[in-house]
């Protein structure tokens, strides 16, 4: 290839692997499944394992595999480092093990993925306080912040209703402060955004989604930004503070989260993600545009309560997401008019599928408070916004014509 530096997303991740160069000239990365690696000796064993010398130690701690998807992440969110994890929740989990202690303090978007909320009722229960706040205004979050405030935690669309965090004024108020910003970006993927751009110091991304996009693997990864200074987070051990300080954070999260809790990413997984992320692009672009018609038909039927997508000119954040995204998402939210039974409504589509997941190829459908936010209870599912009726929709991509056709069928029944 010749030396051009500043290639387009899909051809960077196309290419990455192969120009740093793949064991015996394979075009693609090979599935390394060995848990244990060889040394020329002794000596160089120890030196890998004191960090002197690059290597690998043992698999719960880094694989080539594993490495090789970490590194297309990191081009993917220009990042200046990345650790994968075995779902988006262990990558989560991790940071909150390994950078929080009791006593400190976390400001949270109330409008979270409903697993990354139970994990904050934990947190609690071991001593670090969470607010949560209405993040779509910078205001909320300046207000809840403490002197005890290490973490600002928020996603860039929330899940279901889609509501979008204030991200850019919040990135300015975080690095006032010196207040580490995490964003979980699965909802947009780095092709949309990168929250590096607003000054999030690490970045969320379930890999288990668009990423991957297959619906075959499960995966979870953290990209370190450089953007936050880590000479102010006050949690870091001494152990990690060895090398420059850009890498302080990932280090402890890479012995204190990732080693230490073993939420480690399987090397099969890491093959099928690395599949399924070289069409990120083109998969975005057709269910984004696939989203957006789907979203004008419900909102132009009678039998339709309300519309939830960020694409329409009706979404309160219609401009922000115009303005920080290059689309507005896969994901769309909406409610029926009284006295159509939601069930029956989604027992007559034929190619939406009633189930969980997000970012599939597929379209996938749910009743959101009688399944994924069934357990929080009806009092703070009303105080999130999530009507009893909300049925939620990741966009595949199908024909367009084809969905469409789909739901207006349901719709003409009910
Ligand atoms: C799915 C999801 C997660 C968790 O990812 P898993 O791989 O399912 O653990 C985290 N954040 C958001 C926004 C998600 O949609």
């Amino acid at each position: 290839m010749n030396d051009k530096k500043n290639y387009g997303f899909t051809t960077t991740i196309l290419h990455n692997d192969r120009r740093k160069g793949i064991e015996h000239g394979s075009l693609h990365k090979p599935v390394h499944t060995s848990v244990a690696f060889g040394y020329a000796d002794a000596r160089q064993l120890a030196s890998v394992f004191q960090g002197k010398e690059p290597g690998f130690r043992y698999g719960r701690q880094g694989n080539p595999t594993v490495s090789a998807l970490e590194d297309k992440v990191n081009q993917m969110e220009q990042g200046v480092g990345t650790l994968c994890f075995a779902t988006g929740m262990g990558a989560i989990g991790a940071v909150f093990q390994a950078l929080l202690r009791a006593g400190d303090h976390v400001v949270s978007s109330s409008f979270l993925f409903g697993n990354t909320n139970s994990l904050w009722q934990t947190t609690m229960a071991q001593g670090v306080a969470v607010s949560f706040v209405d993040a779509t205004s910078v205001d909320a979050v300046a207000a809840a912040i403490t002197e005890q405030t290490r973490i600002v935690f928020v996603e860039t669309i929330a899940n279901p209703r889609t509501q979008i965090a204030d991200l850019a004024r919040i990135g300015e108020l975080c690095r006032a402060r010196g207040i580490l910003y995490i964003v979980d970006n699965t909802m947009t993927t780095p092709y949309l955004f990168r929250p590096k751009a607003v000054g999030a110091g690490l970045v969320v991304n379930a890999l288990t989604k668009s990423i991957a996009g297959h619906g075959m693997a499960l995966g979870g990864s953290l990209t370190d930004t450089g953007e936050y200074d880590w000479t102010k987070f006050p949690n870091i051990y001494e152990n990690y503070k060895k090398a420059a300080a850009k890498q302080w954070g990932l280090a402890q999260i890479r012995a204190k989260g990732l080693r230490d809790f073993g939420a480690s990413l399987a090397p099969e997984a890491a093959h099928h993600i690395a599949v399924g992320a070289e069409t990120l692009a083109l998969r975005m672009e057709r269910t984004c545009a696939n989203a957006l018609a789907l979203a004008r038909l419900l909102e132009a039927d009678e039998r339709v309560a309300a519309v939830y997508y960020p694409g329409l000119a009706s979404h309160p954040q219609h401009k922000l997401a115009g303005e920080l995204f290059r689309s507005y998402g896969s994901l769309l939210s909406f409610e029926l008019k009284d006295g159509i039974d939601c069930f029956d409504f989604l027992n007559r589509l034929q190619l939406a599928i009633p189930a969980s997941n997000l970012g599939d190829t597929r379209t996938l459908i749910i009743p959101v408070a009688h399944t994924i936010f069934y357990e929080m209870g009806a009092e703070r599912r009303a105080s999130m916004g999530i009507a009893e009726s909300l049925i939620r929709v990741s966009v595949g991509i199908e024909d367009t014509e084809d969905l469409l056709a789909d739901f207006a069928n349901a719709l003409n029944a009910s």
